[in-house]
């Protein structure tokens, strides 16, 4: 293969480019995603992988998969033995993969498959990893708003500006992939952290649909954590912002203070006084309840950390050439 650089050698028996799918309740969606998947990638003849992660599906999932793989011996099955999280199912899979190249894609065809030549490419070209910005996203108002403010912040705390750290159709080159597994964070935040470690990084824009089986897997209470780890993995500053916060209000105490003394030299004292002092405390109680809440969010992290819990706990793998 002489239009390959050293980069990026075609080692015999090892696949080119490694295909990694978080998969968490997606019967509906599996058969057509292989379908267009195995299309999209035979249509580049190099040789490919692809390795599915069942993170603790309840529905039909695992065996559909293990179907699929029974009969392919470019899919790989990793089941995990429960719900670790999209990022945890994703790092599973990178433990797993061979590839030159490793694409990430999320299992609900929201992000198309026939993008992934697209991102190959763009490796090809020299960047260490590539992300996809969905054009025109498909998701509700209230999940596009918050992500543009995530980004910006991300952007921010990360040090690398990105467009959209939340869409998940992204490549990477093997050594950035090995690196990413070196490290042991509990909750890690894939994007941000491949941001954070590559020399140079490339955004193309690609296409993103509705989802149209299934739910997003993504409720409030997750969406939260989700973009802690984004935040809190990166950097102090929501911590570092409170005791902004901190200083500001007690400024703001002190000055209303002063006003109420000022006051009282020159109007005299007011009866109905107690009514502000109970607007004052309510702020300053809410504040306080931010700040418990926000330290308490860090020290759980580090619990979480200091338990040296496995990432992810892999219960079996299906595939059709047993590898070592
Ligand atoms: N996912 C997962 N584990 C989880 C949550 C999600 O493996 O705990 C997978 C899910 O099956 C999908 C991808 O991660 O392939 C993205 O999830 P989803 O489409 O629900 O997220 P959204 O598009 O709403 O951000
Ligand atoms: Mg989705």
């Amino acid at each position: 293969m002489n239009d390959t650089s050293d980069a990026f050698r075609l080692v015999q028996n090892r696949p080119y480019v490694s295909v990694v799918i978080p998969v968490y309740n997606e019967e509906g969606n599996l058969q057509e995603l292989y379908t267009r998947l195995k299309q999209a990638l035979d249509m580049m003849n190099k040789p490919y992988e692809i390795i599915f992660t069942n993170d603790g599906s309840k529905d039909k999932s695992i065996q559909i998969l293990k179907r699929l793989a029974a009969d392919d011996p470019s899919m790989v099955v990793i089941d995990l033995s429960r719900n670790f999280g999209q990022h945890a199912a994703v790092y599973a899979a990178f433990t797993r993969s061979q590839g030159e190249i490793v694409v990430t894609l999320d299992a609900d065809l929201q992000n198309p498959p026939e993008e992934i030549p697209k991102l190959v490419h763009k490796i090809e070209e020299g960047f260490e990893t590539v992300g996809g910005v969905r054009g025109e996203r498909n998701d509700s108002m209230v999940r596009k708003g918050l992500s543009y403010m995530l980004n910006r912040v991300a952007s921010r705390v990360v040090g690398v500006t990105v467009k959209d750290y939340g869409c998940m159709l992204r490549a990477y080159r093997r050594s950035l992939v090995d690196d990413m597994l070196q490290y042991e964070d509990l909750s890690v935040f894939i994007p941000a952290l491949a941001a954070s470690i590559a020399n140079n990084a490339a955004e193309v824009i690609v296409d993103h649909s509705a989802r149209t089986k299934g739910k997003s897997k993504y409720n409030f209470m997750k969406l939260l954590s989700l973009n802690f780890d984004l935040l809190t993995g990166f950097s102090l500053l929501p911590i570092q912002m409170l005791t902004v916060l901190g200083v500001l209000t007690s400024l703001c105490g002190i000055l209303f203070g002063f006003f109420l003394l000022v006051r009282r030299l020159f109007v005299g004292p007011e009866v109905e006084g107690a009514f502000t002092l109970f607007a004052v405390l309510f702020v300053f109680v809410g504040l306080l309840f931010l700040a418990l809440g926000m330290i308490g969010e860090y020290i759980g992290r580090i619990y979480l950390e200091v338990r040296h819990r496995p990432r992810f706990i892999i219960r079996r793998i299906y595939s059709k050439e047993q590898r070592a």
